[in-house]
């Protein structure tokens, strides 16, 4: 299917800092979809701003929630999706994961792999995404290119393959060279970087002669990473075993022109996604997407909900009624919508690949399938990860006790914070999990903005969790210190918390029957 067939979807997983908005705005840049960088993320100084959206964001400047950025690219399109960027990401973060083709892991040339970094690339490694490696930041003194291609090999035991190296080194960046003709890609600055960087191609003698032993050095370097198994080979990218490398700089600009042109020449296009039952529905099957994430408040003046969903097969055409395969009812689609952080355009079309913004789509949840005509299709639900922060939530003001029900409720749905509950603590009283702290004060902000119910939170010591398999066992698990049994709202799972792993290890000591398990995917 051609449509399809054009399409890359993809993220970009980072550390904070490592330059994803700078990065994002270039890429849009060649794409023309902002005239002058800067208008995607709009950071301090700079005009416009698109993606940050929530109030809070704005203040710290730091982004929290994501959007997709779609552009055309020569006859490719591209959709980015955003993952939020702080260090105590949601569950949000992973999901976009679901959700994209293949992503581009950014390393800060000074600091190589960062905490973030991997924990986004096992996320990665799970789904057996391709993963792009951009090194960014070279113009700044910084790691050697070797120790940081080496740290690829020794950390997460992925294989780099090259496809330029730095010419001259990171500080005295002049250019590349083009591992896969050898020549040598001289790099001219712009002002700040704020428009396309010039490029000049030279052959290797040219290269040689006016660049001396940079040139030298660079092209030993990648004769000694070809021995050693670098030699670029796409189908272990697509195996995900190897990654391909670019250096560049995306505040100058630099190198982010070739990482667009392997996106669209190397990245894999939308392929057929397995349902529950572990069959593939062929992209040109009538129209099914899912649903990777749920938004509320995006605009402040209609407090309405947006779900975001990838269309896996078929062609989404507005206003056609889809089927929600979990309720099994009815959804209209006339307010789908192309959202870019504040801006909203009307969507008339989408291919699989693209994502839909549903707006009113209050109906919806995170993991629900859509789909049109006939066969019907159910795609497996998205993985949920173990918390490892928990704090009990009660109104600040017990006159709007309705109101912070009704938050809680939302925000459980959305998969902002997990809602836990249990009969001992009834429902005034809830416990609230997140994967990282972040998430409670964004929850507490969005109570008391949306909601008008400001929260108390009340942090608890439980920092273990795992799922309690047989429910008779409850009495069990909460007959010791430091333990007890709460049902996860959203799914009626029993988790068993403890405050540290010795808890665990002593209950499971003495009760040798005690049944519980491992949360998927996660902070184990
Ligand atoms: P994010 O947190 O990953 O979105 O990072 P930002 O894009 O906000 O960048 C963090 C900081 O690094 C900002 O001060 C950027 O100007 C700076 N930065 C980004 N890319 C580069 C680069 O290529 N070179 C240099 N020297 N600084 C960069």
């Amino acid at each position: 299917m051609g449509e399809a067939g054009r399409r890359r979807t993809f993220a970009v997983i980072s550390h904070p800092d490592a330059g994803k908005s700078t990065l994002t705005e270039a890429l849009a840049l060649h794409a023309r979809v902002i005239s002058e960088a800067g208008a995607v993320h709009g950071k301090a100084g700079r005009r416009g701003v698109v993606s940050d959206w929530l109030a809070m964001e704005q203040a710290r400047g730091i982004s929290i929630t994501s959007a997709a950025l779609q552009f055309g690219y020569g006859d490719a399109v591209v959709n980015l999706l955003d993952t939020p960027g702080h260090a105590d990401f949601s569950e949000d973060t992973y999901r976009v994961l679901s959700a994209v083709d293949s992503a581009v892991m950014l390393l800060d040339a000074a600091k190589g792999l960062e905490p973030q970094t991997l924990k986004l690339f096992d996320v990665c490694r799970d789904r057996d995404i391709p993963v792009l490696t951009f090194v960014n930041k070279w113009d700044r003194p910084g790691l050697e290119a070797l120790e940081l291609c080496d740290e690829l090999v020794e950390r997460i035991g992925l294989q780099p393959m090259p496809l330029t190296w730095p010419v001259g080194e990171a500080g005295r960046f002049r250019g590349v060279l083009d591992c896969l003709d050898g020549s040598f890609v001289r790099f001219s600055r712009t002002a700040g970087g704020a428009t396309a960087a010039g490029e000049e191609r030279l052959d290797p003698a040219s290269a040689l002669a006016e660049e001396g032993e940079d040139w030298v050095r660079a092209t030993e370097e990648t004769e000694l990473l070809a021995a050693s198994g670098g030699r670029f080979d796409p189908s272990r990218f697509f195996a995900a075993t190897a990654t391909p490398v670019l250096f560049g700089s995306a505040v100058l600009n630099f190198g982010v022109r070739r990482l667009l042109d392997v996106l669209v020449e190397l990245a894999p296009p939308p392929t057929p996604r397995s349902d529950v039952e572990g069959r593939a529905r062929p992209l040109d099957a009538p129209f099914s997407a899912f649903v990777f994430k749920v938004q509320t408040g995006m605009d402040p003046a209609h407090r309405d909900q947006v779900a975001f969903a990838r269309v896996c097969s078929g062609v989404f055409e507005r206003g056609m009624v889809v089927t929600n395969a979990t309720t099994g009812r009815p959804f209209a689609t006339k307010y789908a919508q192309q959202v870019l952080g504040q801006q909203r355009s009307t969507l008339d079309t989408a291919y699989p690949g693209d994502v839909i913004g549903l707006v009113n789509a209050n109906a919806l949840r995170v993991g629900d399938t859509l789909h049109a005509g006939k066969p019907a299709v159910r795609y497996p639900g998205l993985p949920s990860f173990a918390p490892a922060h928990f704090a009990v939530a009660r109104p600040a003001d017990l006159g709007r006790a309705k109101q912070f029900r009704k938050g809680i409720d939302q925000l459980g749905s959305e998969g902002v914070v997990q809602v836990l509950r249990s009969d001992r603590r009834g429902d005034a009283a809830p416990v609230l999990a997140a994967v990282g702290p972040m998430q409670f004060e964004v929850a507490a902000h969005r109570l008391e903005t949306e909601f008008n119910a400001p929260v108390a939170l009340e942090r608890l010591p439980y920092s273990v969790v795992r799922r309690l398999d047989d429910p008779a066992q409850r009495a069990l698990v909460e007959s010791r210190r430091g333990s007890e049994v709460l049902t996860r709202a959203v799914d009626g799972t029993d988790l068993a918390l403890f405050v540290d792993q010795h808890t665990l290890g002593v209950l499971r000591r003495l009760h040798p029957e005690l049944a519980v398990s491992a949360l998927v995917a996660g902070a184990e």
